[in-house]
């Protein structure tokens, strides 16, 4: 009994500190405790249940437990440190697919544990069996939906499948007919539970899960890794009443309700159908693809763009997804202060969806210390870029691309962008002229004030940085040369 209510208390702590630890994560001040709190939430809670579970299992069984944790504290450990910032968004899609795969096992656990033993030996009351039978099917879907569905969204993050959405014919009704079958097994199943049926919905939640996020297009990717984050709670939770774990239930419902939260203000941010997207892209029509140049563009060396910066009276920055593979936020961050004491207004102008998961790009820049203030995000800066005189586009492409709002048969119409082009002068720093994830080519690099800067954005900032030094040591010397004719 004592027992009991430690781990009931221990329970409520650890529920506590992962609230404690979302309010945390809110805010760029106070990440840091949020994922402190998260650690201490997430460590009380596996002790907890570990504890509890030992007084009613063998010494063997504990030793496998504490066997597996190591094991897995180990890797997690080993893919943490190696793992690149770039490479981030795809870890993240794999450890959703442990959580899908994970319930998808608890699910089959618990079926055949009440198969071979009866509701004797398990916790289950004989009245409660029917609810226990759609538990499990429910567990079930949601877990492969989450597994397959993540392990897609892997291998298009991380470019070893296209990220152009599948169209198969009669996609939509596809989609909505997997999810009427769920709905007539799960009852069948609650009247006469068999394993054909556990093989039938198993297999159908793979292919259901497979099939919604191959249709989504690469621009809408965003949405669908924070939508697989909220599968990946709701999936958690169920497997949390399967295994009368409170603490689950209430963790699996905080990671669940807070990813369609996000997903629902990503939507927003893109001007997307919530519903759409959760559907599989239902409703959205095959893109008409664009990959065609589409006119001249110009190229401008580095010491040219510094000549333009070094005039410059304000300068926006727009990080994107290359910043983050060149890892160009350190020359970045010292190219800001740079300017800044030069008396040059810089601020940057962060898109939502810039870079590969949400607040990539914060991240970045708070990495390498360039000051919150002058941060800024798409809605408080856009209005801006009319009065600016240079813009540096650092490796971003879909989220500057002026077709979302001026070609509606362009795959990003509609999708809010950065408006860089309304500024004197754009600088895009990039390798080539290939197309950015969403795989849309992108007028602006062909406007009368865009230029080109080609190369890996680090060294190309890094030698803007040097044509800055060598100008201002260029203009001090120039200066005490004429201080001292004028002290002749
Ligand atoms: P994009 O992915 O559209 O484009 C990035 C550009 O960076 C490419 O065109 C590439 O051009 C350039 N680049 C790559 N490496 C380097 C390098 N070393 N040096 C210089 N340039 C480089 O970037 P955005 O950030 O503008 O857009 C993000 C896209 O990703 C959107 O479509 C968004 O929907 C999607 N997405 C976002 C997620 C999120 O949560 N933020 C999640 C999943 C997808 P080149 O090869 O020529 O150098």
């Amino acid at each position: 009994m004592t027992s009991l209510t430690a781990s009931h208390a221990a329970d409520l702590v650890a529920a506590l500190l992962f609230i404690l630890s979302l309010a945390g994560l809110s805010q760029h001040r106070t990440s840091r405790s949020g994922v402190v709190y998260g650690i201490a939430g997430m460590a009380l809670a596996l002790v907890a249940t570990v504890v509890m579970a030992a007084q009613s299992i063998t010494a063997g069984a504990v030793a496998l437990i504490v066997l597996a944790m190591a094991l897995g504290a180990a890797t997690g450990l080993w893919r943490a440190r190696r793992v690149e910032m770039t490479q981030m968004p795809e870890l993240i899609a794999v450890l959703h697919s442990f959580v899908g795969l994970a319930a998808v096992l608890v699910g089959w656990n618990s079926y055949l544990e009440v198969e071979a033993h009866g509701t004797a030996q398990t916790r289950i009351g004989a009245d409660l069996l029917g609810i226990h039978h759609a538990e499990v099917f429910i567990g079930i879907f949601i877990g492969a939906v989450t597994f397959t569905g993540s392990v897609v969204a892997f291998l298009k993050l991380s470019a070893r499948i296209k990220s152009r959405p599948l169209m198969l014919p009669g996609k939509n009704a596809l989609n909505v007919g997997a999810l009427v079958a769920f709905v007539a097994l799960t009852i069948w199943f609650t009247v006469s539970p068999n394993l054909p049926l556990m093989i039938a919905v198993t297999v159908l939640a793979l292919a259901l899960g497979w099939h919604l996020v191959a249709s989504i297009g690469g621009g809408d990717m965003p949405v669908v890794v924070s939508m697989l984050n909220s599968y990946s709670g709701w999936a958690a939770a169920a497997a949390g009443f399967l295994l009368d774990n409170n603490l689950l239930i209430v963790t699996g419902a905080l990671v669940g309700s807070s990813g369609a939260y996000l997903s629902y203000i990503m939507c927003k941010a893109m001007n997307r159908s919530f519903l759409s997207v959760i559907a599989g892209g239902f409703g959205i029509e095959a893109p008409s693809g664009g990959k065609e140049e589409q006119g001249e563009h110009r190229e401008v060396r580095a010491a040219e763009a510094a000549e333009m910066l070094a005039r410059a009276r304000s300068v926006i920055i727009t990080p994107g997804y290359g910043m983050a593979v060149a890892q160009a936020q350190h020359p970045v961050a010292e190219l800001t202060r740079q300017l800044r004491d030069r008396g040059v207004d810089v601020r940057f102008g962060v898109h939502p969806v810039a870079g590969r998961l949400p607040g990539h790009m914060n991240v970045l820049l708070a990495e390498a210390k360039v000051p919150y203030d002058i941060v800024l995000e798409m809605d408080e800066i856009n209005d801006d870029f009319a009065d600016t005189s240079v813009v540096l586009v650092i490796g971003a492409n879909d989220t500057v691309n002026p077709a979302a709002t001026e070609d509606p048969s362009s795959p990003i119409a509609g999708m809010p962008v950065l408006r860089v082009w309304e500024a004197e002068h754009v600088v895009v720093f990039k390798r080539s002229m290939a197309s950015g994830y969403a795989g849309v080519q992108n007028p602006l690099f062909f406007r009368e004030n865009s230029s080109m800067l080609f190369g890996d954005a680090k060294q190309s900032v890094e030698e803007i940085l040097r044509a800055l030094t060598a100008d201002g040591r260029h203009q001090e010397s120039a200066a005490t040369r004429q201080a001292t004719t004028a002290g002749r």
